[in-house]
Order: structure tokens, then sequence, then C-alpha cells
């Protein structure tokens, strides 16, 4: 089978990491009998020095013809001066809106190799960590209407909509039962239904939907309660869904304990276009050109390409295997190491995964 990917490299370490990760498909069409081909697209602080815009025209045009887009990382502080139109992140927020993107997948999973880098009770990294946060992505407060006034006796005065439907609700809510059937068929809702509206009609959806998966374990967790539950006892959720605020603060926070921002992937996906997997750190422009990042969290996005986007578990499992043996046998990237292990660059580490495959 032949698939076509956009990729878009952007900027600081993001085409050293891209680079991996295309080495390691590679591997994995020679193993698997699969070809890929690449749709090279400019896009982030590189678009606006080369064409004068972060997100050129057919941006989205060009992805749409793909069967997936995997991205490196744009920005950085050459940018930083221009408006927030023009900055490289605003292309990312186009995109994400372009192509439909209103599910952000975000693993949580502490690799067996790490326990150590886990900054939670040893006890608690020994039962394991493996969770998926599931959160809406194009609704809530980051979109809702926004008002700044004057008043008389209060000074400035601001509010911030946060507005969710019936519909936006339900197609998030069955990705994650959905998700849950490929993994432990567990999910966990997120909402402050003791106070929020928003919440109450969230977790009205979210029983309707239980009923429909009965072979799915369906639990309601209050936001506060699961900020603590991430550090108390992260291990006994399988599949987390909420909304778009509460999941950008709780997925930092479940990132965190799997320890180095370098190994977590992402994906964003909608109904119809070509989902966009991306690692989660940015474009680390104090590393960017020295060999040093860590591709381990474009390369398991990639994996996740495989498993979402184009339905091949197999392939999706043995990048994770590789992955998991390299960590395995000890080597680790700077941002990983500690005293005493064999430090590798970005490329020797793509070269490790790629020869354990
Ligand atoms: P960052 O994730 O780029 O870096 C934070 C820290 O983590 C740095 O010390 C960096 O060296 C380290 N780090 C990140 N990725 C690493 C890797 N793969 N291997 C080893 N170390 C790694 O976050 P930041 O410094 O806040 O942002 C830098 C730029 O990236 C900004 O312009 C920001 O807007 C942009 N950004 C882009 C995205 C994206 O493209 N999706 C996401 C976040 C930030």
């Amino acid at each position: 089978m032949n698939y076509k990917i956009a990729l878009i490299r952007g900027d600081g370490i993001g085409p050293e990491v891209v680079e991996q990760a295309v080495l390691v498909m590679k591997a994995i069409g020679k193993k698997f009998g699969h070809t890929f081909t690449y749709e090279e697209i400019l896009m982030g602080g590189c678009a606006t020095d080369q064409v004068g815009k972060s997100y050129p025209d057919g941006t989205a045009e060009r992805c749409k013809a793909c069967d997936a887009v995997l991205l490196g990382a744009v920005g950085g502080p050459k940018w930083e001066g221009l408006s927030a139109q023009q900055r490289p992140e605003a292309a990312l927020l186009a995109i994400r809106r372009d192509l439909g993107l209103y599910a952000n997948l975000r693993p949580a999973t502490l690799r067996p190799a790490l326990t150590d880098a886990c900054p939670l009770k040893k006890e608690t990294a020994e039962k394991g960590i493996d969770l998926m946060m599931v959160r809406e992505l194009t609704g809530g407060i980051y979109f809702g209407k926004r008002d700044r006034y004057d008043t008389q006796d209060r000074g400035v005065e601001c509010t911030d909509l946060m507005a969710y439907s019936e519909k936006e609700i339900e197609r998030i809510g069955r990705r994650a039962f959905e998700l849950a059937r490929l993994r432990r068929h567990k999910v966990a809702s997120v909402d402050k239904a003791n106070v929020l509206e928003t919440s109450r009609l969230w977790r009205s959806v979210m029983h309707r939907l239980a009923e429909e998966y009965p072979d799915v374990a369906y639990s309601d967790v209050l936001v506060d309660n699961c900020a603590m539950q991430l550090v108390r006892d992260p291990g006994q959720f399988d599949v987390l869904v909420t909304e778009n605020m509460f999941g950008d603060i709780l997925s930092d926070e479940a990132s965190m304990v799997t320890g180095s921002i370098g190994l977590l992937p992402s994906a964003s996906i909608g109904d119809s276009a070509p989902g966009l997997y991306e690692p989660i750190h940015g474009s680390a422009p104090d590393i960017a050109g020295q060999d040093k990042a860590n591709p381990i969290a474009t390369i398991l996005s990639v994996a996740m390409m495989f498993r979402y986007s184009f339905q091949l578990p197999d392939e999706a499992t043995a990048i994770e295997a590789a992955v998991d043996g390299v960590l395995g046998e000890g080597w680790r990237t700077a941002d990983m190491a500690r005293m005493g292990e064999s430090v590798v660059g970005t490329c020797q580490m793509g070269k490790l995964i790629c020869q354990k495959l």
C-alpha cells in the first residue's frame, strides 16, 4: 500500500526530528511492504522568511490531498516580534481549523525503561502509567465570545464565554469511547458539573453515550479531583475525555509524570480530513542544529499515525517496541540521561530505532 504524507518540518529542531521519523517510516516500509510518498509543506517561521507568510496560501488544500500530516514544530525567538496573526504559532491554529481537527489525542505513557524518570513515588511509577487524554480542541472558552468594557464602580470588566453544544460533545465523546475499545475499555469523563451548566450538559451527553457502549466501563471525574488523581494514582486511568480548557491544563500535568517532554507524541483528528501528528514539544531553539534533540516524540507520532489514520496497528506496535527496546538497552538522548547512561545524538537515536526495527 502507498501512503501520501504531508511533511511540515517547520523550525528549530523540527527538521531534525522529522528527518529521523522519515527514516523510521522507510524502515517500516521495508519490513511490512508499504511505500510512502511525501509532500513537503512550508509552514511556520521558515515560511515567513521564504514567502512572507507563516501559513502560505493553499497549505490546507495541499494537506487535504494527503493521507496524513506529520509536523515537527514551528516558532522561535526570531519571529517573536511579529504581530499575533503573523507569528508562526498562528499557522498552527489555522491548520487545525482548516482541517476540522476537533479531537486532540495525547497519550501519557511511562516507558518501562524510564520509570526512574517519573517524578512520582516509586511504587506509583512501578504500577505503570498508560493513559490517553482526549481533549476537545475547537470549542469552549478558547473560542467563545470575549468582551472588555468599563464599569462605573468596578473599573474594567471582562468576560469569556464558554459554550458547548450537544453535537460538539457527542462527537468528541464518541471518539473517546471508540478509542477505549482499542485500549483497556475504560472512559473517565472530566467535568465541573457541580458548578458549570456546560459541564452538566457534557455529563448528560456522556451518560447517554455510555449506554451505547456497555462494554466500556464509564465514570465521571470532577476536574479538581482529576488533577489530584493524576499525581496520586495515574495508573487508574485509560481514556480521559474532557473539554478544551480542562484538557489543555490536564494534558500538560499528565505529560510531566512520564519524564521528558521529548518522548510524547500527539494526534489531532477530525471526521474526514487527514489527521495531524506531532510531538507535544516546541521548536526548542536552545538546542536546534546541535544534534541534541530527542526524536522519540516524533517517531511515536508516526506510530499514532499508523494506528489511527492508516489502521496499521502491527506497524504502530513495532515502532513502539523498537523505541522500548533501544531505551531498554540504556541508550538516551541528553534530555533523558542520568549519570552513567550512554548519551547519543538525534541521528544516532534514530539509527538505533531503525536498526531495532
Ligand atoms: P519547547 O518545547 O520548544 O522547549 C522547552 C524545553 O524543552 C527546552 O529546554 C528544550 O530544549 C526542551 N525540549 C523540547 N523538545 C525537546 C526534544 N525533542 N529533545 C530534547 N529537549 C527538548 O518550548 P518553548 O521553549 O516554550 O517554545 C519554543 C518555541 O516553540 C516557541 O516559539 C513556541 O511558541 C514554539 N512551540 C511550538 C509548538 C508546536 O509547533 N506545536 C509547541 C510548543 C511551542
